[in-house]
């Protein structure tokens, strides 16, 4: 999605070879015109594969998501971050390792919010080793629900999350994969526009 690149080469910074900061328009800040536009892309790429809800993880993944489910005209669902388990069987689990912190949490979905016939698509910011579309697609299977695809608006191509998420037959879609990252470089997977 050429207006995504553009906005990572204009703002994004390269923390280390390997993160890459986009806290001006999506993880701090946040541009409602362009997680709009996201939205509407992610929904022109989904729109024919009979989504009913999108899912996303808090907090990074909410509003691209929230503007693929306006789109999508369906109800979106909020994955949080627990930092222990909740004992109670109203709610699926499962354990992630965060890439960014190094810590792990409790990805939670409540019982109330997904349903055996749900056709999901997982939207996350980044994908990374793809540690948390894993869990996302675990916690979705548990519900008996199907993942329909996952919609990425960050991939960094040069960890293994797509091989990953592929491998394991899930649709991955990403609006832009970035092939490498370096002081003062950031560079594209040439796969469109
Ligand atoms: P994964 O679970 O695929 O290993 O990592 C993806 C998660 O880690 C995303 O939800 C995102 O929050 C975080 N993440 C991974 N890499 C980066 C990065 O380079 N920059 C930022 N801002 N977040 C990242």
């Amino acid at each position: 999605m050429k207006l995504l690149k553009d906005r990572i080469l204009a703002e994004g910074q390269a923390l280390s070879d390997s993160v890459l900061k986009v806290d001006v328009f999506l993880n701090h800040q946040v541009d409602p015109d362009l997680m709009q536009a996201i939205g509407e892309d992610f929904c022109e790429h989904f729109k024919d594969h009979g989504i009913t809800r999108v899912l996303t993880i808090e907090s990074s993944g909410i509003a691209p998501a929230v503007y693929a489910a306006q789109a999508l005209k369906v109800p979106m669902v909020i994955l949080k971050k627990q930092t222990s388990k909740i004992l109670n069987g109203q709610v699926f689990q499962t354990n992630i390792t965060s890439f960014t912190k190094g810590t792990s949490y409790e990805l939670t979905l409540s019982k109330d919010y997904i349903n055996k016939d749900d056709k999901v698509l997982i939207i996350d910011d980044f994908l990374a080793n793809g540690e948390a579309a894993t869990g996302a697609a675990r916690l979705v299977q548990m519900a008996g629900a199907t993942v329909e695809g996952i919609g990425i608006l960050i991939e960094k191509s040069f960890q293994n999350g797509r091989t990953r998420l592929e491998h394991a037959g899930y649709h991955v879609y990403s609006q832009a994969r970035v092939s490498r990252l370096g002081e003062g470089i950031i560079e594209f997977i040439d796969d469109e526009d």
